[in-house]
């Protein structure tokens, strides 16, 4: 069952190439656990690990699933790959709406390979999921 195209959260790439968003939703939840450090009791989690984006044809989409006013400064979270996966870069912070877009795939991610990579959100251990890109 393929999931239906939100029209309006479809990010124009150079004026030709429309990028269907894949969300991958960025939940904090409470640590039951007695934390070391009792600043960070906080965890983060994501709904889909991996994710996967069709090369030229869809894009990630992070989101901050908390329920507050998202900011820029800081940002929600952040997101960081030590691998060329997309394009645009290889650090994204949350917007003002809390979203963060990784625009087109890069050349040099290989097909259906996983890549781990790390999501920051402040007073929070950092969570390490993976994703990758398909032909
Ligand atoms: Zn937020």
């Amino acid at each position: 069952m393929e999931t239906p195209v939100v029209e309006r959260e479809q990010e124009k790439v150079g004026g030709t190439q429309t990028l269907t968003p894949v969300i991958v939703g960025i939940y904090l939840y409470k640590d039951e656990m007695p934390r070391p450090d009792p600043k960070k009791d906080r965890k983060i989690r994501v709904d889909r690990e991996p994710f996967w984006v069709r090369r030229d044809a869809e894009e990630v989409v992070w989101e901050c699933m908390q329920n507050h006013k998202h900011s820029q400064d800081p940002p929600c979270f952040t997101v960081i790959f030590q691998n060329d996966v997309f394009q645009r870069s290889r650090k994204f912070s949350s917007d003002s709406d809390g979203k963060a877009h990784s625009g087109p795939a890069h050349k040099l991610a290989g097909n259906d390979t996983l890549y781990k990579y790390t999501v920051h959100v402040d007073g929070c251990d950092d969570l390490d999921p993976q994703g990758g890109v398909t032909p």
